[in-house]
């Protein structure tokens, strides 16, 4: 029988990364360690500050939700509603059920009342960007814009290890230096109307995720985002298993080595200058955000349906 490396009592998981087994009880340890050290070393936030919290519904935000308010944090959801059918639906449901049992705050944040479009109309409307890409703006800029509003200084995600180990790849592949520059576990606040943003789970394995949620019955949606069969980080984390599978400790090393050893080198490549936009005043590199770009296509699609069908 396989013995827990701390207490010796039987081991329920083996770490292979870090050649360690752990019965239920040591394992929540090493878990909290990991979360409290990410949270201390970065310095992300205090138990006195509210936190913002991305919910998608997912095992990640949900597990780091519960995880946090257990140990004490101020915590506020935040779900963005995408209007993806049935994903969209049920993720929604996950997220309200479990405000409602723990009595959370959550905002919801549903884009066909927000900005009068879901997801798939948007990606209908406007073909040459991805869905992902479409998406990821819009909720950055719905985020920040909610943050500010609401006075929230730091907007706390899900990203897991797996996700930064991926995100990193796809960075090193096409050398993508200013996003190298930004991959990082906290992130100051660029702007006075952007919060800070940080990932307390960044050190964390999705196994290990997954084993907190099981152990702790966190509810979340099982069933993949149906847009994100197009997105390349898939192929990323693929590739990446293989790699941790015959040598396992790759995904750690890769990352942590890149935050001790490379990310300082990118530091001055990310340097931007934001400005308001011309529109909305929301900070922006252009002289239109990438919000007001997106929104401007979507009415002009929409014009165009409206005339080619009243000629
Ligand atoms: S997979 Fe893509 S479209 Fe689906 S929620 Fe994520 S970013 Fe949005
Ligand atoms: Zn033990
Ligand atoms: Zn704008």
């Amino acid at each position: 029988m396989v013995k827990c490396s701390r207490c010796k009592k039987p081991a329920f998981t083996k770490l292979a990364r870090h050649n360690a087994s752990f019965c239920e009880e040591c394992f929540e340890l090493f878990f909290s360690r990991q979360v409290n050290e990410a949270i201390k070393k970065y310095r992300m936030f205090h138990k006195t500050e509210p936190v913002l919290l991305g919910v998608s519904g997912g095992k990640d935000s949900m597990s780091l939700w519960h995880y946090l308010h257990r140990s004490g944090y101020q915590v506020v959801g935040i779900h963005f509603d995408l209007g993806i059918g049935e994903y969209s639906y049920l993720s929604r449901k996950i997220a309200e059920d479990f405000a409602q049992s723990y009595a959370l705050p959550l905002q919801i944040i549903a884009l066909s009342e927000t900005i009068g479009y879901s997801i798939p109309q948007i990606a209908q409307r406007i073909r040459h960007r991805s869905p992902c890409s479409l998406c990821g703006s819009i909720k950055r800029y719905l985020l920040n814009q909610f943050a500010f509003s609401n006075h929230f200084t730091v907007y706390a995600t899900g990203h897991n290890l797996d996700d930064e180990t991926a995100t990193l790849l796809g960075n090193v592949l096409h050398w993508q230096t200013d996003y190298l520059a930004h991959q990082n576990p906290s992130l100051p606040s660029p702007h006075p109307k952007m919060p800070r943003k940080v990932k307390p789970f960044y050190s964390l394995t999705e196994e290990e995720i997954s084993l907190y949620a099981r152990i702790k019955e966190i509810p979340f949606i099982t069933e993949p985002c149906p847009l994100s069969k197009k997105a390349k980080s898939l192929n990323y984390k693929e590739a990446l298993n293989l790699l941790e599978k015959y040598s396992p400790g790759t995904k750690h090393n890769f990352f942590f080595g890149f935050l001790e050893k490379a990310s300082q080198l990118f530091s001055s490549h990310g340097e931007v200058v934001l400005k308001g936009c011309e529109i909305c005043g929301m900070p922006t590199t252009q002289k239109t955000c990438s919000f007001c770009k997106i929104m401007q296509k979507v009415h002009e699609r929409k014009d165009d349906h409206v005339h080619s069908r009243t000629e």
